[in-house]
């Protein structure tokens, strides 16, 4: 069986002090009303240091949104996953759709990247999902495979172990448009058979695919419960502890 997870994705919301403090918030919360499942944090890379000293990583684990994709030296501005690593931080969301749109990542710099989190110790949340128009060209599968073939399907099955999926169409994640449970597990379903045919089944079923996009409280039940959605990519809702903690508690119900 699959980890149930459900992770937040901060983005680029939150000074230090506004992240500080919904950290608190959420680290008080879920100390006292135990998660049943894994929580992650994703936080901006100033937030992680002081984060990382606030949670208890036994209820809450920390992540970076982004590294960089070389190791070390003369590169202005990056953050490396050795540094994201050193502040206490376990995961790093590596291909998600903002990235790969805006800051032209292709799948040749994320298999770097995805190399260079996993050689240190990271865990990586790997982000997949097709555009509005190949969802209408019913071109889904197609996409979502190529992008695991594309940065992760190279790595060992003892590597691949530190893969979570993170599966996100494009045109659901802060559009307010979720897919449907129906919908989401179809592809959900697909992409573990693609991780069977690679890697065996049993490193599919114990291969962690969440779902992304406009999941929130009312509509997490749903699709937490369909066998193939092992929890949930959580932007905006994950930004107010009462709506992310909703969503968690998902699991109990
Ligand atoms: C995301 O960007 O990872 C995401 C799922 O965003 P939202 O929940 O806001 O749609």
């Amino acid at each position: 069986m699959a980890k149930k997870i459900v992770a937040g994705n901060w983005k680029m919301n939150k000074n230090l002090q506004e992240g500080i403090e919904l950290a608190k918030e959420l680290n008080e919360a879920l100390t006292a009303d135990k998660p049943n499942c894994g929580v992650i944090i994703c936080t901006p890379f100033i937030h992680l240091a002081k984060v990382s000293e606030i949670i208890n990583h036994n209820v809450i684990n920390l992540g970076a949104e982004n590294c960089a994709d070389k190791e070390v030296g003369a590169f202005t501005g990056e953050v490396s996953a050795e540094m994201v690593k050193s502040t206490g931080a376990e995961y790093v969301i590596l291909g998600h759709s903002e990235r790969r749109e805006y800051y032209n990542e292709t799948p040749e710099i994320l298999k770097e990247k995805v190399d260079i989190a996993l050689a240190n110790g990271l865990q990586v949340i790997f982000c997949i999902g097709e555009s509005l128009a190949q969802r209408e060209a019913n071109e889904q599968n197609a996409v979502v495979k190529a992008e695991l073939e594309g940065s992760v399907f190279h790595l060992t099955e003892e590597q691949f172990k530190n893969i979570v999926i993170a599966y996100e169409p494009i045109w659901a994640i802060g559009t307010g448009k979720t897919a449907t449970a129906e919908q989401a597990e179809e592809i959900h379903a697909y992409i573990r058979s693609v991780v069977a045919e690679k890697y065996g089944k049993a490193v599919a079923d114990e291969t962690s695919i969440l779902y992304g996009g406009s999941c929130k409280a009312s509509n997490a039940p749903e699709l937490f419960a369909k066998p193939n959605i092992d929890g949930g990519l959580i932007g905006g809702a994950s930004l107010k502890t009462a709506d992310f903690k909703g969503i968690i508690d998902a699991w109990k119900k």
